[in-house]
């Protein structure tokens, strides 16, 4: 492995960092539980993504003290449609646990903070370094990647082992008096200069340092294996509304995909005929003559790709089940749906 001259790497790091560094909302002040709220959202999601919902977040929770005081539902609402909705429940769990036993001040210490629910190496070396300058990694994909190149690093980086071996090198590597600065900066020099396709290594600030550049690997570094590709799962939603206009929905169970959000029924299903959505809208007492095609609806997870037919039915709704509720289109408003039911939501909107 390259052998790094590890002063020249900081400052050249620094002061590029110093000049081009982007104005993001959660860099105006060191305070950890904003930092925390932000790391937390950008798991998975872009900046541009977050930054509207990071003020709302704000805006309604201000302080550790009053996200560890909400509703779990209004801290969801809150969360709707950043998706990956475990990490909103997990951080209001974390939230409480602060308030309850650290005094609501966030731990600064490895050890405690990685006790804390939802907090991983990432999330937790983000926090300790960017708030308090503690000289903790802060590895995720993006740094893995800027690594990878400068020291041409062919381990498969989305094996546990091979991210600690990057906090390693990081721990190593890190300006110890600017810890804060040297991990924000390996994160904006992946998002923004050494990025996944065609980095931009003539503008590079850490060109000289660059090992793949030099060999002129960068292209196929880093090396992650595949992931196998998502299960297609056909669906049919029902959009059931009774005569006094109220719509039928209902919670998904407490654990599990998008627990506890709210949805309109929906069943699997393989057949292009409407028998079965009939039979299922009368399991659920729905009693309606037509079923209109509303809209198909594709939600890609992780792991699944829900393909969706959503169909509108106007009928007598009698005895919701105790997870169910009729609610009118304003009612609906209230509650938190997974992004593929909201674009169900969006379209009865655009009805008369
Ligand atoms: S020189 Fe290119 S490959 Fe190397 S760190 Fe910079 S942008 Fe990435």
């Amino acid at each position: 492995m390259k052998i790094l001259d590890k002063q020249r790497f900081q400052n050249d790091l620094l002061n590029w960092y110093d000049q081009e560094k982007r104005d993001l909302p959660w860099r105006k002040e060191r305070d950890p539980y904003r930092i925390w709220v932000s790391e937390i959202m950008l798991q998975q999601t872009k900046v541009d993504t977050v930054i509207p919902y990071f003020y709302n977040f704000m805006d309604k929770f201000p302080t550790l003290e009053k996200l560890a005081e909400a509703e779990e539902e209004e801290v969801l609402k809150a969360w709707e449609g950043l998706g990956y909705y475990s990490r909103a429940r997990n951080l209001h769990t974390a939230v409480k646990e602060v308030k309850e036993f650290y005094n609501g001040q966030v731990p600064d210490t490895e050890d405690e903070i990685k006790k804390l629910r939802g907090v991983g190496p990432y999330t937790a070396g983000a926090i300790l370094s960017i708030a308090y300058n503690v000289p903790a990694p802060a590895v995720d994909g993006n740094v893995m990647r800027v690594l990878s190149r400068i020291f041409t690093i062919y381990d498969d980086i989305s094996k546990v082992s091979v991210r600690k071996k990057f906090e390693e090198i990081v721990r190593e590597t890190i300006a110890a008096d600017r810890a804060s600065d040297f991990n924000q900066a390996m994160m904006e020099l992946g998002a923004t200069v050494c990025t996944p396709r065609s980095p931009a290594c003539l503008l590079c600030p850490v060109q000289q340092h660059c090992e793949a550049r030099e060999e002129g690997v960068q292209e196929i570094l880093p090396v992650k294996a595949k992931k196998k590709a998502p299960r297609p799962v056909s669906l049919k939603a029902l959009v059931a509304q009774d005569y006094s206009g109220r719509y039928l929905v209902e919670k998904r169970p407490d654990t599990g995909l998008l627990a506890k959000l709210w949805q309109f029924p929906y069943i699997e299903s393989l057949t292009e005929s409407d028998e079965d959505l009939k039979s299922f809208a009368e399991e659920l007492s729905v009693n309606a003559e037509k079923f209109s095609y509303q809209q198909h609806v594709r939600h890609v997870f992780s792991h699944l790709v829900w393909e969706m037919d959503v169909y509108q039915a106007r009928g007598k709704i009698t005895n919701p089940a105790p997870n169910q509720k009729l609610l009118t289109k304003e009612e609906l408003k209230e509650l938190t749906f997974p992004v593929s039911h909201q674009k169900i939501l969006y379209k009865l909107e655009e009805e008369l």
